[in-house]
């Protein structure tokens, strides 16, 4: 019988880069000691600020909102509030609204929902469809733009999503490949923000395998989303690296994890010590690099009306509601 690296208790949870197991609560708190190291050690969450968690219902965000939830003090930040977007999915999203207000309320965690039939009268399916433009690449937009809109209309200084090591590993190796350097930076584990334009994005869980995060939300008994999103499409590039970076893993365990260290650490190094101001949007006034930004532009096409200006009034509202409630 295997045992638990930190107690005499039989193993039953293994991490393939230490070479061995824990039993359930040393695995918890062993997963927890890893995201508040990432954290520390990135410098992501300054002392007394204020962090949103941005909760999807699937297993990473449900960790992420647990561990920040639950170690307050050791992350330091003044205040939590979580945003759960709605992004209308018939048959997904309102199981997904569901286990992220579940999640908060149990754990005594504001959350605010944004709807984004609501905010436009569409959902991403529809959006997809009147753009022509693939529905993951949508979804990313949107959620990009109301994350951040929304975090200005906070005045939050933090976004932390929970994109975990695989995804960033694969998403960054696929950007290399197609040369998409925008793309690739903002796949950084932290995106410095400016203040009342861009707010700081972090990602805690990019030290996290994704078989981790699954292991701790059953470890810790907590409840997640496990279906798919029905619309994800997985292409053949980011579908054979997995499998290669798998391959390579078992083969050298902690191979994935060196793998990313070393990418964040080359492309910080590729970074440009002065970060420009991005200029704003002439319709909505969020950030953009060019005249108009990418969701009005989107939204144009896909509804004959850019809606960046109406979302953002109406996101303030929202804010200004679900504060005062
Ligand atoms: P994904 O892009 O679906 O892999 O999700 C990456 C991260 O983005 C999640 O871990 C969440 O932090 C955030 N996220 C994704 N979908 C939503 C959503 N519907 N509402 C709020 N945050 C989300
Ligand atoms: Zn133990
Ligand atoms: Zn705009």
């Amino acid at each position: 019988m295997a045992k638990c690296l930190r107690c005499s208790s039989r193993a039953s949870y293994f991490v393939s880069y230490v070479r061995g197991g824990f039993c359930r609560e040393h695995f918890v708190e062993y997963m927890e000691e890893r995201v508040l190291r990432t954290i520390e050690r990135y410098r992501m969450v300054p002392r007394g600020s204020k962090v949103i968690v941005a909760v999807s219902g699937g297993k990473d965000s449900i960790m992420l909102l647990n561990v920040l939830a639950k170690r307050r003090d050791e992350v330091g930040y003044g205040e939590l509030v979580a945003v759960h977007i709605n992004l209308g999915i018939r048959g997904y999203s309102e199981e997904a609204e569901r286990v992220s207000l579940e999640n908060c309320r149990a754990l005594g965690v504001k959350c605010v929902v944004v709807n984004l039939r609501e905010l436009i009268g569409v959902g991403v399916e529809e959006l997809s469809k009147l753009s022509r433009r693939p529905a993951c690449s949508v979804c990313g937009l949107v959620k990009r733009y109301i994350l951040n809109a929304i975090a200005i209309a906070m005045g939050a200084d933090v976004v932390a999503t929970g994109h975990h090591l695989d995804d960033m590993l694969v998403y960054t190796f696929k950007n290399m490949l197609s040369s998409s350097v925008e793309e690739l930076s903002k796949l950084t584990p932290v995106s410095p923000g400016v203040k009342g334009l861009v707010a700081s994005r972090v990602r805690p869980l990019f030290e996290v395998y994704e078989e981790n995060t699954l292991a701790y939300v059953i470890a810790a008994g907590l409840q997640h989303l496990s279906r798919e999103c029905p619309l994800k499409h997985v292409g053949v590039v980011e579908r054979e690296s997995r499998g290669y970076f798998e391959k390579l893993e078992r083969e050298i365990p902690g191979f994935k994890l060196t793998a990313i260290r070393n990418i964040m650490k080359t492309m910080a190094m590729g970074k440009s010590e002065t970060t420009e101001t991005p200029a704003r949007c002439e319709l909505c006034g969020m950030p953009s690099r060019e005249r108009i930004c990418s969701f009005c532009r989107l939204t144009e096409k896909a509804l004959g009306k850019p809606m960046g200006s109406q979302v953002v009034k109406k996101l303030e509202e929202l804010v200004k509601t679900a504060i005062a409630s």
